[in-house]
Parts: C-alpha cells; structure tokens; sequence
C-alpha cells in the first residue's frame, strides 16, 4: 500500500465481517471506505432476523469493534445468550454502524458492481502492485461512481447469491421464468411473509437447518391457517441427517429441531419426497409444477430455496484471483474447509497469508471467503480481519500471528450424529453446513463442522 498511502482501504459490505474490518483498519491508522449496497448495516441479516443464532453472543461480536462500542453507552449483551438474527443487528450492528467513526466512513446505498486497478485491465502487470485501486459503485441517487483506493476488502457475504434449484449447478429448465413463484431462501412464514404462505401449497426445497426452520415455521403456520400444505423435495436418499440424532444429539437445539421435523413427516403434516433432483419448472397461471429428474412432478403455489450459496466473483472480474476450483475459496483455504472431503475436525485459524491472492492488497473475507463452503463463523472472520488490517498496515507479524478463540470448532452433522473420528463436538458456533444447505451432493457424504 505504500504508494497509495494517502488513500482510503475500500470495505465491501457493511455486515458483521465488514463493519469489524472497518473498526481494525481505525485501530490500525487507515481510512475505512465501508461500501453497503443495503439502505443499512447488516442488510443481508435483516433478510433472516427472525432465525436465531445458534453461537452465543460472545461469538458473534468483533473485539475492535467492541473497543470502538465500549467508548459509547452500548450495553454489552449476555455472552452466552443466543441472539436473534434480529437482535444481532439492533444490539451490535445498528450501534456499531451508527458510532461517529464508522458512520462518516459508511455509504449505504452503494452497491460496488466491479474492482479494477487504475488504468489496467486484468492482463497488465507493469506496476500492477503500486496501481490503487478502482471500486465503481452504483449509488442510490441514480449515479456511478468510481472511487479510488489503496486496498479492496470484499466482505460482501454469499447472501444475495443463492444456489440454483437445479442439480448440477445450473438453475433448472424455467427456473428463471418461475422468479415470482420462488421466495427467497428463508421467508418469515409466520412473521412478515405470512400472507405470502397461509394457505398456500408450499414446496420446501433442501436438506439444511434453513429448510427445517422453515418446515416447522410452516408447520406452525398450518395450525392457524389450516389450508397451508407443506411439501418438502430433498436431492438424497433420505431425511435422516436433517432429523439428526434426536436426544443424543450433541446440540439440543438442533436434537429438538430434527425430531419434531421427523415427527410432523411422521404425522404426515409434511409430504416428504426424496431423491427429487429438480430438472424444470414449468410457471402456469396460478401455480408452478417443479419437475425431478426421473419425470416425476410436484405443484405447488410457492417455492422455498433452501439450496444454499455461492459468491458472487462477477464483481472481481478484473482482478487476479487464486481460487480454490472446487469451493471458490481463496486457494489455500479451500482444501481446509472443503466440505466434501473436510467434514470433521477445526476449520484453522487463518489471516492475510492464506487469504492472499495474486492481486495485491487484496482480499476476500467473512462469509465469501468460504466460497461454496457452508462452514463460515463469525468468529473466524473476525480474526481473518484483524490479521488482513495488520498486513495493509505493514504490520506483518502481527499479520501473521493468527490465533482464534475457537476451542473446538467441529460439530459434525451425520446422519447418526457424528461418523467423526474426533470427540463429541462442543458448540462454539453453529453446524452452518446444515443451516445453509449445499446444492449439490449425496446426502450420505454431506457432513460439516463449524
Ligand atoms: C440463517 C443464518 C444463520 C447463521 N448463524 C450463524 C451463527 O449462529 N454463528 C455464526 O458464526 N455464523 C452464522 N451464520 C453464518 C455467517 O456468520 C453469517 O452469514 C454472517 O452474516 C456473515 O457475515 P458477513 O459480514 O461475511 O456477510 P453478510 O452478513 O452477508 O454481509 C454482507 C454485506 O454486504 C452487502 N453487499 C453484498 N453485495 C454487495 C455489493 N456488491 N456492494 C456493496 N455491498 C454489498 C450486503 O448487503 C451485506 O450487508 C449464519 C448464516 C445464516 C444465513
């Protein structure tokens, strides 16, 4: 960053991650330039505020930004509680977005559509690394503007970008024409959205923590709205892993949630179909039919995607990026938290080395740094982002002295409870390749750790 010393560090993403970046590049001495495409921080949590957290509070809240916070009069929440999305956003992140020092450098509004270096396009070299940078933002008013930077932190999350219905990773035949008919990944069914549900046929799509929420979310809408049918479509063989292990599950949040998921299958509240690949949708006048690859069909008047995510990489077009092939994570991440082959044992602490890519002073952190991984926790980003302030400092050892205050991070999620060869998981955090779900695979190799 030498050469652009004078320049702000462009933050990507005023969510939990973001914001943390922005209070440990203050404690550094550089000039945060936090870029939220929201009308608030937060914005994609704002879209789940009715889920509940499953890492308690002390997990969730960055150690800068709690500096930044304890120098006003917020109130520091129960650590053990386990917060709302909702009261994540109005006990930490509203506060935190709203401190003197973060609120003169937060645009909100500003949703960054590409990252270039000035003057160069991706193919040139000459003086690439000493080039600021260049974030061409759409604002709200109606302009586009480019902002010049030293250094581009993308903590922009994988939210807005869902996985397709589709197997093999393409939306399915129609699922674009069918936009309408699909909600997005988890609606408020009982809160906000409830009109949208009662008494409607829903079809819940997906095996994770998301699509049980919302099959017991709409099984208590049911009792209200007796005409509301549920139907839920897993790509696996069966619903075992999303039941769990019942009473012995190391999580007794999550033991409750799979057993009264199985029972209302059981009761046949729930019309469960397994191995639905979906290969189309076909949008008819008053409701959709969503076809499986073995030609069998389901109707239904709503669609939930509970599918999981992927990052958006489009906006990084221009920049020289070392991704993982499988998981599109930075390159050296990707094999550790891998979800296919790496279901059990501790995610590694990790910083700015291993984030790194080829483009200088650049980095992907927080939930997109996890790419198509669904095992991303705050806590982990957090240090990702106190070790990446330290290295646009030029604070390279601090940079590099990663240490995470996850004790054990694995919870494993197999179908009978765990298959790991690594004790009963402690819970720090949450099983989040459950909560998200992946798009593609064998349920029976579908296992994760937080
Ligand atoms: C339902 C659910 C429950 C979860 N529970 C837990 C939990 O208990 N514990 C845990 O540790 N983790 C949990 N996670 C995982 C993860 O910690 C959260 O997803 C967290 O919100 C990730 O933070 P982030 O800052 O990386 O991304 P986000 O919170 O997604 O924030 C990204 C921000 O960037 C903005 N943005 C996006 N694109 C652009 C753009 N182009 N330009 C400008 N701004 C943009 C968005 O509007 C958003 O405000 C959960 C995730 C989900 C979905």
């Amino acid at each position: 960053m030498e050469s652009a010393k004078n320049l702000p560090v462009a933050v990507i993403g005023a969510g939990p991650v973001g914001l943390a970046a922005a209070a440990h590049l203050l404690e550094r001495g550089l000039e945060p330039l936090i870029l939220e495409a929201g009308t608030s921080a937060g914005a994609a949590i704002e879209q789940w505020r009715h889920i509940r957290l499953f890492s308690p509070w002390r997990f969730n809240i960055d150690a800068a930004a709690v500096r930044l916070l304890e120098a006003s009069d917020w109130e520091s929440p129960r650590p053990t509680a386990l917060p709302y999305g909702g009261e994540l956003i109005d006990n930490y992140l509203a506060p935190l977005a709203a401190h003197p020092a973060i609120s003169s450098r937060l645009q909100t509004g500003a949703r960054v559509i590409a990252v270039t270096r000035a003057g160069l396009d991706k193919t040139h070299v000459r003086n690439r690394d000493t080039t600021p940078f260049v974030v061409r933002v759409e604002h709200t008013d109606g302009e586009t503007r480019d902002h010049t930077v030293a250094a581009v932190i993308d903590a922009s999350g994988t939210w807005a970008t869902r996985n397709p219905l589709g197997t093999s990773g393409l939306p399915a035949i129609g699922e674009d024409a069918a936009a309408a008919r699909i909600s997005s990944p988890l609606p408020d069914v009982i809160g906000r959205d409830r009109a949208r549900f009662a008494g409607r046929r829903v079809l819940v799509v997906g095996a994770g923590h998301s699509a049980a929420n919302t099959l017991i979310n709409l099984a208590d809408l049911a009792k209200d709205a007796p005409d509301t049918r549920i139907v839920w479509a897993l790509r696996g063989d069966s619903a075992a892993k999303v039941y769990g292990g019942g009473d012995a599950d190391g999580l007794p949040a999550r033991g409750q949630l799979g057993a009264r998921l199985r029972r209302l299958v059981e009761a046949g509240t729930i019309e469960l179909h397994t191995r639905f690949g979906i290969a189309a949708l076909n949008t008819l006048d008053s409701a959709v039919t969503v076809e499986a690859v073995d030609g069998r069909t389901l109707k239904a008047d709503i669609v939930v995607p509970c599918t999981g995510f992927r990052p958006d990489l489009d906006i990084l077009r221009e920049l020289r990026l070392n991704l993982d092939p499988a998981v599109e994570a930075p390159v050296d991440l990707g094999p550790l938290i891998d979800p296919e082959f790496h279901s059990c044992g501790t995610v590694p602490p990790h910083g700015a080395k291993l984030l790194a890519h080829p483009e200088k002073d650049f980095y992907i952190v927080g939930m997109k740094s996890y790419g198509r991984a669904p095992t991303f926790l705050l806590a982990t980003g957090y240090e990702q982002v106190r070790s990446v302030a330290a290295a646009l400092a030029g604070d390279r050892e601090a940079a590099d002295t990663v240490h995470l205050a996850l004790p054990e991070t694995g919870v494993c999620s197999t179908d009978a409870g765990t298959s790991c060869d690594i004790p009963e998981p402690v819970l720090v955090g949450f099983p989040t390749g459950l909560t998200h779900n992946r798009s593609g695979g064998n349920l029976t190799k579908e296992t994760t750790h937080s």
